[in-house]
């Protein structure tokens, strides 16, 4: 199934993970470049949030910067997640604003990390449950240790290496 699906270029994924410490981006940007839909700037190869006051230092020999789309945005945009946590049972129910603002607060310190790193979406499914999708795996795996940390429960996690995908069930009644 889905093999028609192969085309991943080894050579290409080598040279990309060899970067370590950077934030994966497919294909190399000009800088400095800014993400037309949330703002986050691109330099010295990396993602982060605009910084007003460097911004401002910088200004008189200020670069145009290239308008493009961050691979976060371009995520959202295809609707396609890297992660998924699924959140559920009845103490889950019970606590469901304070397990949501749990959930929240980590994305945001995540984002500290990584800007690229965020929650896409939350759906409500049948029989209360929650389903959190997000643009990284890591962040999938972060929420899910979180919420074990803080509230104990069940958490487990599966890995879809050649799918790039992560899901997290985290339960407790
Ligand atoms: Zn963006």
């Amino acid at each position: 199934m889905q093999s028609h699906k192969r085309y991943t270029n080894q050579t290409f994924t080598k040279r990309v993970d060899d970067e370590k410490g950077r934030h994966r981006s497919l294909r190399s940007l000009p800088e400095p470049a800014v993400c037309e839909v949330c703002g986050d700037v691109y330099a010295d190869r990396r993602w982060s949030k605009p910084d007003p006051e460097r911004q401002s230092a910088k200004h008189e020999h200020f670069r145009a910067p290239n308008v493009v789309v961050c691979p976060a945005c371009e995520r959202q945009r295809s609707g396609v997640p890297s992660g998924y946590v699924y959140v559920e049972g009845e103490f889950f129910a019970l606590h469901r604003g304070e397990i949501k603002r749990l959930l929240e607060r980590e994305a945001q310190r995540a984002a500290e990390d990584n800007p690229l790193a965020r929650i896409m979406g939350w759906q409500a499914g049948q029989d209360g449950k929650l389903t959190v999708t997000t643009t990284t795996e890591h962040l999938a795996q972060r929420l899910g240790h979180s919420l074990h940390k803080a509230y104990h429960g069940k958490v487990h996690y599966g890995f879809s290496h050649r799918n790039k995908l992560t899901r997290v069930w985290w339960q407790r009644d």
